[in-house]
């Protein structure tokens, strides 16, 4: 079985209207977005949450585009099957909420083993590795409300390459010294060769291009407000920090820099912070139409 049941009550109310805002809950699923929407910025002038037990999973605060102010919030890749709570904050600090079922999505489980130095590697708490991730954690957790929103669907950086690991791969590292350790896959792997033309996933704002010591050469584009796609294991770059690129602009060649046990481009979607299933972008932009779309989540390796 390839295709994963969803909730049949999301498929048929996908978009529920409120008062005075719209809920798009077609993509509320593991890796997906919660979507809320208003003509009036008013109403969701306090910005918005998502909250599972009392936690808040992703919070942000409304994008505005030509026809609308939107909220995108992002689900965890953990949450198959789970209910949680949208809580939406209006410029007079009226709170709403809303239960929403989160459709259930099963994942994948790999183990890796690991050579010596890939272990060295992962197992270092070296301060450039440190600091590096301190960096990357400040740069996605950036909401710039002036960057502009990539309106088209996101397109593949290496076409359609065979897929080596998915988003949400729950993954158990076993070191040399046999050692284990979980973790989740927060991308897609693209079993492709040095050397491999890649190319921009949208239109954006380049906010990372430099060598990482757990992710080799690697790219941040900026594709709006808290929007980021992610590039690892380059083996060389074409782009600099602060050029804008045009969806498709090949942004360097693949390589297996970093930790990496073979020829790959890691490719990642965040938003707020969270990486979401990027496959589910290429059939809907990050802002929707309003009309309402399916779910299928393709659990193929
Ligand atoms: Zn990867």
């Amino acid at each position: 079985m390839k295709r994963l049941p969803v909730s049949v009550a999301l498929l048929l109310v996908p978009l529920l209207l409120l008062s005075a805002w719209d809920v798009d809950l077609s993509l509320a699923a593991p890796g997906g977005i919660v979507s809320v929407v208003s003509h009036e910025g008013d109403e969701l002038a306090g910005g918005a949450e998502l909250r599972y037990q009392g936690r808040t999973l992703s919070a942000s605060e409304a994008i505005s585009t030509e026809e609308s102010y939107i909220i995108l919030l992002p689900i965890p890749c953990d949450l198959s099957g789970s209910l949680i709570e949208l809580y939406v904050r209006d410029a007079g600090d009226a709170l709403t909420s809303l239960e929403i079922p989160i459709a259930v999505r099963e994942f994948i489980h790999e183990e890796i083993p690991l050579s010596i130095a890939m272990s060295e590697l992962r197992q270092s708490d070296d301060p450039r590795k440190i600091e590096e991730s301190r960096r990357m954690w400040e740069l996605l957790g950036r909401f710039d409300p002036a960057a502009s929103l990539a309106e088209e669907v996101l397109i593949l950086p290496v076409g359609e390459a065979r897929k080596s690991s998915s988003y949400g791969d729950r993954r158990l590292f076993i070191y040399t010294d046999g050692e284990k350790s979980r973790s989740l896959h927060y991308g897609i792997d693209y079993a492709v060769p040095v050397g491999t033309s890649v190319a921009a996933a949208a239109g954006g704002r380049v906010v990372l291009a430099a060598e990482r010591m757990l992710t080799g050469f690697s790219i941040v584009l900026e594709h709006g407000p808290g929007i980021f796609s992610i590039y690892y294991h380059l083996d060389a770059l074409a782009v600099e920090e602060g050029e804008f690129v045009e969806q498709g602009d090949i942004l360097g060649t693949s390589g297996m820099t970093g930790l990496a046990t073979g020829p790959h481009l890691h490719w990642e979607l965040r938003i707020n912070r969270i990486p979401v299933d990027p496959l589910l972008f290429t059939a809907r932009p990050f802002v929707s139409s309003g009309t309402a779309s399916s779910l299928n989540v393709d659990t193929d390796p």
